[in-house]
Formats: C-alpha cells, structure tokens, sequence
C-alpha cells in the first residue's frame, strides 16, 4: 500500500508511543489552530515525499555508490593482493551478528568484514516498511532475498546483503527473556550493556497501527494479561515492542552500526562470496597444538568470479569469525571440511576435523495464522503488538498488503494477504514459478476486495522438532538441502493447537468482531479460509478444519526464525571457538538451541556486541575501555 492512500484507509486512532507523547500546553484556541494547520502541512508533505521516494514494485536491487558516506565499504574486486595479508580478524557474513561485531573489534584492531551481499542503501525496497513484501517476492539472482523451500514444503527466505537480516525482515524487535540468559550462561551484566547499545543507534517506538491496537486490545479481552506497554522485556501478557523503522517507516538496519566503529582499522567487501576457510596444521610447540588445524584466513570469489585470499596477520590471537548465518556458517564449515566425515567424504571434501554435529540439530520455529478479511481495508503493519503466554505460544498479527491499485498490479509477497489468492492453483503446482504465473496473470484480474483483512499468527517457542542441512556438491553457490521436521515433537504441536484456541478467543472478541463483514465469522469459517489462503507445498486434507492438529501441520509456514546447526558444546564451545579448531570462532543464530525471545534479531545484535566487547577484554583487560 502507497504512503498517500493509508491516509484514506486509516480506519482507527493512532497510539502515541511513550517517547512520543506530547501534552496539551497551547493556551489558546488560535494557537492551537495554527499548530495544527502546520502539523498538517508538514504531514503531508512528508507523506509526498514518502510518496516520492517508494518505488513499489520496483525489482532493483541497484549497486550503491558507497564510497563518501561510508568509507569503509568496497566491491570485492577492488582487492589487491598488496591487501591480502593482515588482519587481526576476518568476519565472515556483514549480517546481523557480523555488523556489530565488526564494529566493536574495529576499535582497537583490523578487520576485513566480507559479505556476499551488495549494499542495502539506496535499495526501496529495503528502507521503506511498505515496501517489504515487495522485497520477498524479488527473486532476482543477486537480489537481498534469496528464497528456499525446506523439503518439509515450506517456502523459506535468507538474507543476502550487507545487514543481513535486518533489511529484509519485518522489524520487530524484542530481547530474549532473563531466563533465556541464564540458560545459555551469558554475562548478565554485559547483556544488558550490549542490547542498549544496539537500540541507542537503530531502534524505535511505533506508532501504533490500526490492526496491532486492535490485536492489543483483543488479546487483553481474550485474557493474555496484564498490558505491559512499551518494552523491550520478555515479559508475560500483552505488550507493544520496539522497531527497526523509524517514525516515516524507514528502515534502520545492523549494517548502519558499522559506522560505530573505527574506519581506520575496517573494511567491508561487497560480493565476496567466501568459499571456504584456509587451514594449516603448523603451530606453536606444544605437540598436541600444532596437530589442531589453525585457520589463518579465507579464500573468496568477487561478483567477476575472480577468487582472492584473504590471511590472517601473524599475532596469535587473530581469528576467522563465521558470522555467516543459520544456514551460511555450517554450510561454510563443511565446505572447508569441518563436519560429519561420512558426508564429506562422499562429496570428496578432504575432511580436516570429523565432528558429527555440524549442520545439525537446526530449527524453524513454526507458524500457523488465521486470515481475518475485514469490512474495510486495513492500513498496512508489520508486527508491533505481542501477547506472550506462560505456555510458550507467542500471538503476534499482520496487516494489509497491496491494498492500491498500483502494488495489485505489481508484486506481491509470500506472506502478504493477497498470497492467498495462490489457493486458486493446486497445492503440488504451487512452486516459486507458480509464484511468478500468479504475479504475471492472475493477479491482475483480481477484485480489490479479495486483499482486504489481516493476519493473526501464533508462533511457538523453542521448538523441539529439530532437522538440518545436507550439501548437495563441494560449491558454496549451491544451496544446502535443508529440513527442519515441523510438529516432528508432539509438544510442538500441543503448543500450536493452543495457539490456535488462542487466537480463536482473540478473534472473538467484541473487538475483532466489530472488523469482520458478518460481525463475526465462525471459527470453522476462518479455519477454512485459512487453509484456502495459505501458501506451502504441503498437501491439504479434507478435516483440515475439524481437526486443529491437522490445521497446524497442514498450513505451516516460517516467520523466519530458524538457527541452530553449530551448538554450543557441539561444534563450538562457551566462548564460540569451533571445537577442535584454533583461531576460529562462529557468532551468530546458528548456534542458538531455541530461538531467544519472541523474536530473535535484538539478541543476534546483541550477541554480535556482546562477543565483540568479550573478545576486546580477554585481550586488552581493562585497556580496551569498553
Ligand atoms: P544473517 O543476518 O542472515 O547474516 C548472515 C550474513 O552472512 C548474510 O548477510 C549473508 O549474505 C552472509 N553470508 C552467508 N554466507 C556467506 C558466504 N559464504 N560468504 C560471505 N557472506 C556470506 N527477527 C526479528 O527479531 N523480528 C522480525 O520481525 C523478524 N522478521 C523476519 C522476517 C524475515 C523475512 C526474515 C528472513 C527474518 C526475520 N527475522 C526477524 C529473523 C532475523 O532477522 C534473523 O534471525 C537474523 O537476522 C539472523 O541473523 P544472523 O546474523 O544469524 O544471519
């Protein structure tokens, strides 16, 4: 939906959030006249050039100039082999947790940060909230949007691009809960530096949208309680959390974080791919060391297909970090040998350290949503609002996509409202070039009203159904097999039926009832249409509606929050060192065993900071003055 016409589909009041509240002083009625003829003014002008800036439905996913505004950014294939030797850290993947990493390290030493993505400024479809099913749907090869489907039949997304996920994702930002801390045995005390840090530099309050104040207010009425208000905390009942778009609905991203560190001591290179890390097994003395392989640096392809080296300097503590994603960091493990022999070897991938567990143990927090088609169409939202349950099942909602008549012409994305006119194609059929004949013909034809409502989603925590990632050849361009067993635990499933009745009690609320056409749908009537509107490979069964089991693992799809694949005391150790390996670390989602939060990107941020003040301290005590 285009900026100008949420002015006209605006359908309830706005909340103000904490930092934003003003308080009635104007003395008198003239006053308060002009104030608010220049309020206006300035709101419309805003929303012109709001108006202006959007290109909706634009593919482009244009090379940036960098250069003035961010030094430290280069293409890959300026690298000179002049460069090639010497840095105190090589972070693999500018994504979430690299960004702050990078930036923290790079006070006080260098760092190469190499990312296979191009940049995310001057991208629309990046920096604008509105435009982010757009972003989804463009699949272009070089595009920050790279689409997988899992062989459970989920259609999937990873990031590409300086930022990571944080420039494609739906913003939301939430921390993990205290409990959630002490589990994984993170420095409370440091914790709670690192995530201010984060939030001081990209993070903001919202503005309330219609659809998430009325998931508030229905999600209080249905008993998830109390109202919590704005928080950042994990904390059970009803909440509104922060964002990572600003008040004009512009994107704030981990690659902006970069600019918190020292440009002396950074370099980022755009479209270096890397392929694998360079291990030797010449050490220090002691015998049992200088068996252990060391990895002294990476070799990577720029966008040419050129391949460079990139080494570590000679100090004994410099380090790879993979920070390569949930999908990137084992995958890159296993390319360069580090994973289960048996695999590797049918790949013929010398195996330099047999460790079983690379690749496995990964998880895709499922989600299940209802489709709610309301009496008027809703202003776009992406989530705001949260309801946290003591069973583990969060409640979150989304709203109104490609409501103008511009975007139904245009695109479209896979968890927009429209993507439920995909119902119309057989489920077998419903490939990403079915995706493609849909946006190309379909679509088009289609009444404005069949875009019109909102979803209701239910996330559920951890979970415990776990899979993993299988290479399919010794090429790093390939994507990985990768399975994540939806509902494979049976306590996975009891929390998505109570989801479900969750959002049943939500959805009949006065609240909700008052929105939908025949004051209100039954729950069948909603279970129906939502099967009708959901978009996963997995085939459908007649009592879909009749049994909530059957709903929840026949309408899977992902709110993008799979991790796992490098855990802890698996593959890597308390402080993130690959076992078995010297001078290699991962820091990133791939090493979580549950999805921290409702939400995971506040934490990967924070984890990036974190990791990097550790690693600043062990090294310079109290020296390194953070
Ligand atoms: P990433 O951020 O993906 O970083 C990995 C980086 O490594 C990428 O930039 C990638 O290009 C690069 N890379 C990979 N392989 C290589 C290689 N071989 N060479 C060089 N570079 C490489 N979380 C929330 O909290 N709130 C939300 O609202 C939310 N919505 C989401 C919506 C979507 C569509 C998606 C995809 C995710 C969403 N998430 C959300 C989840 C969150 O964004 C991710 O969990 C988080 O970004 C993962 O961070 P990461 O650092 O582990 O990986």
């Amino acid at each position: 939906m285009d900026a100008t016409s949420g002015l006209f589909f605006e359908i309830y009041s706005m909340d103000d959030p904490p930092a934003q509240k003003t308080t009635a002083s104007s003395s008198s009625g003239e006053e308060d006249f002009t104030v608010f003829l220049m309020e206006l003014l300035i709101k419309l002008l805003l929303l012109f050039l709001t108006a202006l800036k959007t290109t909706q439905g634009s593919d482009s996913c244009n090379e940036v100039k960098h250069g003035h505004g961010y030094p430290y950014l280069h293409e890959a294939s300026s690298f000179s082999q002049a460069e090639e030797e010497g840095f105190d850290y090589i972070i693999v993947g500018g994504g979430t947790s690299g960004c702050p990493l990078a930036a923290t390290l790079s006070r006080n030493y260098s760092v190469l940060v190499l990312e296979r993505g191009g940049s995310p400024y001057g991208n629309p479809n990046i920096s604008h909230m509105q435009n982010f099913h757009i972003g989804l749907s463009d699949t272009s090869p070089s595009a920050p949007s790279q689409p997988f489907i899992s062989t459970d039949g989920v259609i999937n997304t990873r990031a590409r691009v300086l930022g990571g996920g944080t420039c494609i994702n739906a913003g939301f930002y939430t921390r993990a809960s205290q409990r959630y801390v002490k589990t994984v045995g993170w420095d409370a005390k440091l914790v709670n530096e690192s995530y201010p840090w984060v939030e001081q530099r990209i993070v903001h309050w919202p503005e309330v949208a219609p659809w998430q104040a009325a998931l508030r207010d229905g999600l209080l009425e249905a008993g998830v309680a109390p109202f919590n208000g704005y928080t950042y905390n994990h904390l059970y009942g009803t909440k509104i959390g922060g964002i990572i778009f600003d008040k004009d609905g512009f994107r704030h991203t981990a690659a902006d974080l970069l600019a918190a560190g020292n440009n002396d001591n950074l370099k980022v290179l755009l479209h270096a791919t890397v392929e694998r890390i360079i291990f030797e097994r010449r050490g220090n003395n002691v015998y049992w060391r200088r068996r252990r392989p060391t990895a002294v640096g990476v070799e990577f392809k720029d966008n040419s297909g050129k391949r460079h080296r990139a080494l570590l300097n000679g100090g004994r503590q410099s380090e790879v970090i993979l920070s390569a994603g949930a999908i990137g960091s084992p995958q890159l493990l296993q390319l360069s040998g580090v994973g289960p022999r048996k695999e590797l070897k049918k790949l013929g991938i010398p195996v330099v350290i047999d460790n079983l567990h690379v690749g496995k143990g990964m998880a895709d927090n499922p989600l299940n949503s209802i489709f709610m088609p309301t009496k008027k169409p809703v202003r776009q939202s992406l989530i705001q609002t949260v309801g946290i349950t003591h069973p583990g099942v969060f409640i979150e909602a989304s709203s109104g996509f490609s409501q103008s008549p511009n975007s139904i012409k245009c695109h479209h994305g896979i968890m927009s409202a429209e993507i439920g006119q995909l119902s119309t194609i057989p489920p077998g059929q419903r490939s990403l070039e079915a995706v493609q004949k849909y946006k190309r013909e379909i679509k088009k034809n289609l009444p404005k009203e069949a875009f019109q409502g909102g979803f209701i989603l239910e996330k559920i925590s951890g979970p415990l159904s776990h899979g993993g990632l299988r290479l399919v050849n010794g090429d790093v361009h390939t994507p990985p097999v990768v399975t994540f067993n939806y509902f494979s635990h049976p306590e996975d499933l009891q929390r998505c039926v109570y989801g479900v009745r969750s959002i049943e009690r939500v959805v009949q609320t006065k609240r909700f009832a008052d929105l939908t056409v025949n004051d209100a749908y039954t729950m069948e009537a909603l279970l129906n249409m939502s099967v009708q509107a959901n978009v996963n490979l997995i085939p459908k069964h007649t009592n879909d509606t009749a049994s909530v089991e059957q709903f929840c693992r026949d309408t899977v799809t992902t709110i993008w929050h799979y991790h796992g694949g490098c855990h802890i005391g698996k593959v890597v150790d308390g402080e993130y060192r690959v076992i078995g390996a010297a001078r290699l670390r991962v820091v990133d989602g791939s090493t979580f065993n549950k999805s921290p939060g409702t939400n995971p990107q506040a934490t990967v941020m924070m984890m990036g900071r974190y990791m990097g003040v550790k690693i600043l301290r062990k090294r310079l005590g109290r020296a390194a003055g953070v």
